[in-house]
């Protein structure tokens, strides 16, 4: 039954205590990104740092969660470790439709365990457990210990951390189900610092299906449009990894901490050879028929008994580009065997392997030693990338804890910031130019998801500031309204505007069409007005030199370009986030 409220669960780990809360505004915050924005402004505390414990962890999903395909995300929001700001991360799994299985449009955390502890919620059921014993577990062990303590059906998601959100690394992650994760910006350590282990959400309760004619035939024509088009059909076959020889040509693959954007070995971990030497399974999010998770397979031998043992790994373009490309591993086993240590630990693979790229070249040049790095960090070799995550994750050293609260923040002490690739985080896998690069270094995520930045370079040669920046503030708005609904980012090709208000029309939320540009509006300017009144300022944010120094497609980056758009984005980022007039 469709509902023009809010039902959200808040549970206080302090207390104990959960409360139902019901909260108006589906027509001005959708939900998803917006109701997350809208809860975090009522709930979260704008004068405390993130690891205050009534900071809220925030779960969220959107008004068509459930009732049509890819419709399968859930939007996490909290105060981020790494930048003490409101920040956002976004997963798939069985997330989303437990959660509307539970009959909640939201799952917020407040409040801090006095041990490490499990949490299970249901339509009928909150249950904590006491788990200090699995201190230190892996993420691969707690989750499957946590089935076996919260056993249910395929409507049942199970959310966890690894040491490093345990260890508070500012990019530790939540892994969720199988393969899919709340990876950037250390949600792992908002859960982490409130000694909370894992979730389990339990989808105990049906929910209704609309029973007019139009919804059936409705599903019926976006599930083909997704499996039967061409649209979809990239993401199930090779993967977003079929994106490494594209670009690879285009110049814009970060290779070797971007000292190179191509390479001639670049071939060698293109999705055409992960598909050939590794690829054993494709894996979906709940409600998805697309089946864009690639996994792949590594075999290992034990000396001891000579036995062999195969491991499943998830793998696209972005821990590809990470692990891969970055370091310079150009196997497609030794970036899954990295991917693997990673995926334990509960990191995000972005972050740690550009941060591995940077400890490398670092140690190369002399700007530290291996006293720092304790080992021996080298391009190409994966054995000790995996050893290197370990230590990013259970941190020996002062290097390593400052390693893992950022690589920015540990070149700043130890030297080496001109080489950093870091634009707001540690970069995504597009060194596709100067638009790229600030709308990413800038974004409110600092995700290459944000907008898409990456796209604009590639189809414009011209430089046209305010036609650039127009489109970062468009582009960026249009996606806000699919996070709100909350759809996996991939569909847009096919949830266009008609489709998504006959989507919504056709499940009584009808309505809503014709407000979509405005809750965009209202739920962008919120979530900039949440991060400016915890401090950020984009005018002082820096894009470091090795950007300047790249070579793309269109040439040598320009760097007055680059700095029209930095100072320009940011202006626009401040008008944005204006604190609201009265009459507003
Ligand atoms: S396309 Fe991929 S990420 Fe998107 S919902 Fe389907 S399986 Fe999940």
């Amino acid at each position: 039954m469709i509902r023009d409220f809010f039902r959200v669960m808040m549970v206080n780990l302090t207390t104990g205590k959960t409360t139902i809360i019901e909260r108006p505004g589906r027509s001005e915050y959708l939900g998803g990104t917006g109701l997350a924005a809208r809860l975090f402004e009522e709930f979260g505390l704008m004068d405390e740092d993130w690891d205050h414990p009534e900071q809220p962890v925030i779960f969220a999903i959107g008004p068509l969660t459930g009732y049509y395909p890819l419709m399968s995300k859930t939007c996490c929001a909290f105060r981020s470790p790494y930048h003490n700001e409101y920040t956002e991360s976004y997963a798939g799994g069985k997330s989303a439709l437990s959660l509307r299985f539970a009959d909640l449009d939201a799952l917020m955390i407040v409040g801090k365990a006095k041990r490490l502890t499990a949490l299970c919620v249901g339509s009928r059921v909150v249950e904590t457990r006491d788990v200090e014993y699995m201190r230190g577990f892996d993420a691969i062990h707690t989750g499957r210990v946590l089935r076996k303590m919260f056993p249910g059906s395929g409507r049942r998601s199970i959310m966890r951390i690894g040491p490093a959100g345990e260890n508070l690394s500012a990019y530790a992650c939540i892994n969720v189900d199988t393969y899919r994760h709340f990876g950037r910006m250390g949600g792992g350590t908002a859960m982490g610092v409130k000694n909370l282990k894992a979730i389990c959400v339990l989808g105990d309760r049906g929910f209704e299906l609309p029973q007019n004619k139009e919804y059936p035939k409705l599903y019926k024509h976006i599930y083909e449009q997704l499996t039967t088009t061409e649209m979809m059909s990239k993401y199930h076959g090779l993967g977003t990894a079929v994106n490494i020889n594209p670009l690879n040509e285009l110049k814009s693959l970060p290779w070797k901490n971007l000292q190179q954007t191509s390479s001639p070995e670049a071939e060698k971990i293109s999705g055409e050879k992960f598909a050939d030497d590794t690829l054993l399974r494709n894996a979906a999010c709940a409600g998805c028929p697309v089946g864009c998770i690639h996994v792949g397979f590594v075999r290992e031998q034990f000396q001891a008994n000579n036995q062999y043992l195969y491991r499943q790994v998830g793998y696209d373009y972005e821990p590809i580009f990470s692990c891969g490309g970055m370091l310079e591993v150009t196997n497609t086993g030794d970036v899954l065997r990295i991917l693997d240590v990673i995926e334990k630990e509960g990191l995000d693979n972005m972050s740690s392997g550009v941060a591995m790229a940077w400890a490398t070249e670092a140690l190369e040049k002399g700007v530290i030693s291996e006293k720092e790095t304790v080992v021996k960090l080298a391009w190409g070799d994966a054995d000790t990338y995996m050893k290197a995550v370990e230590l990013i994750s259970r941190p020996p050293n002062d290097f390593y804890k400052l390693l893992a609260s950022g690589t920015l923040k540990c070149a700043e002490v130890y030297g080496g910031e001109d080489f950093a690739c870091v634009l707001g985080q540690e970069m995504a896998g597009y060194a596709t130019g100067e638009v790229f690069a600030v709308s990413e270094a800038l974004g409110f995520r600092h995700a290459h998801l944000d907008s898409g930045g990456y796209s604009y370079d590639q189809s414009h040669e011209e430089q046209d500031v305010e036609g650039a920046l127009d489109f970062l503030v468009n582009d960026g708005r249009d996606r806000i309204v699919i996070n709100s609904m909350v759809g996996c980012l991939f569909s847009r090709g096919v949830y266009k505007d008609d489709l998504l208000a006959e989507a919504m029309e056709a499940v009584g939320y009808g309505g809503l069409n014709g407000k979509m540009a405005e809750i965009g509006e209202r739920v962008q300017k919120l979530k900039w007005r949440l991060r400016i009144g915890m401090g950020y300022a984009p005018a002082a944010v820096k894009i470091p030199k090795r950007y300047k120094e790249i070579t793309t497609w269109k040439g040598k980056l320009d760097t007055d370009y680059l700095e029209a758009l930095r100072t320009g984005y940011a202006a626009r980022i401040m008008e944005l986030g204006a604190p609201l007039k009265e009459e507003e």
